[in-house]
């Protein structure tokens, strides 16, 4: 069983104060409390290198998005290099936030994953499906062809890490039953062994849409689920926290 993964995934929220959560959140992994599972911080790009700096022990800090290219003409964008050299460990890519707001599909979140890889760093890679589908029955087709044409080839269990969030409980306080959740990533799991053999039972497969302290040990506790992908509540070290000690 792979080894379980917290990740907190800030978005578009904080500020150089924010140093402070995450000295609380060092404090807390000192106090020895702590949680067999690794614990991961994507703070927006403005905080990576002064955030991996000042990393505590035991805390890994990564990205939320990168370019596919390494360097060139792209106004406004920040590569996998650049995120390497600013001290990232991680980046997630192919947020259903980034499928939305900048119309990125599978495609391009492949290629992003591969500029990831090619860094030696490991890529979070986001799939999940919206309401319309999942009323519409399509959930394991949206999530498994997302997985398929989203994961690179040359992905390993040390280099990439698959994300389910269906779109619909992100932020929402909705989650699916611990029975979705589990058929879901068993399903992604049977994919993952189907492609790359029995390295596919080594990938990590996080569940990320409304995780609190509150409901983290039955989602935790669901089959095939190796850790989460925490929004809102990564913000606030006393409750990322308490996810952490579902493990
Ligand atoms: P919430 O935990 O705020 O629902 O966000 C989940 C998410 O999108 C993490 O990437």
């Amino acid at each position: 069983k792979p080894t379980a993964l917290v990740a907190g995934n800030w978005k578009m929220n904080g500020l150089a104060s924010s140093q402070a959560e995450l000295e609380a959140l060092g404090n807390y992994l000192r106090d020895g409390d702590t949680a067999d599972c690794g614990v991961l911080i994507c703070p927006p790009f403005t905080l990576v290198a002064s955030f991996a700096a000042n990393a505590p022990e035991g805390v890994a800090i990564g990205a939320q998005d990168c370019h596919t290219n390494k360097s060139g003409a792209h106004t406004g964008d920040i590569s996998a290099e650049m995120l390497r050299d600013a001290g990232a460990a991680f980046i997630i890519v192919g947020h259903s936030e980034r499928r939305a707001d900048h119309g990125e599909d599978s495609a391009l979140v492949c290629a992003k994953a591969e500029a990831v890889l090619a860094e030696g760093l490991t890529a979070i890679v986001c799939v999940g499906e919206t309401e319309a589908e999942r009323d519409a029955g399509k959930t394991l087709d949206i999530v498994l062809g997302q997985v398929a044409a989203s994961v690179p080839a040359e992905s390993t269990p040390e280099n990439t890490v698959v994300a389910y969030e269906p779109v619909w409980a992100i932020g929402t306080g909705r989650t699916p039953t611990v029975e979705d959740v589990a058929e879901v990533h068993t399903a992604i799991r049977g994919a993952l062994v189907e492609r790359f053999g029995e390295a596919g039972n080594g990938f990590r497969i996080l569940y990320g849409g409304s995780v609190k302290p509150s409901n983290a040990s039955e989602l935790m506790a669901a089959d095939n689920v190796n850790g989460a992908l925490v929004g809102g509540a990564s913000l606030k070290a006393a409750d990322f926290n308490g996810i952490i000690d579902a493990y």
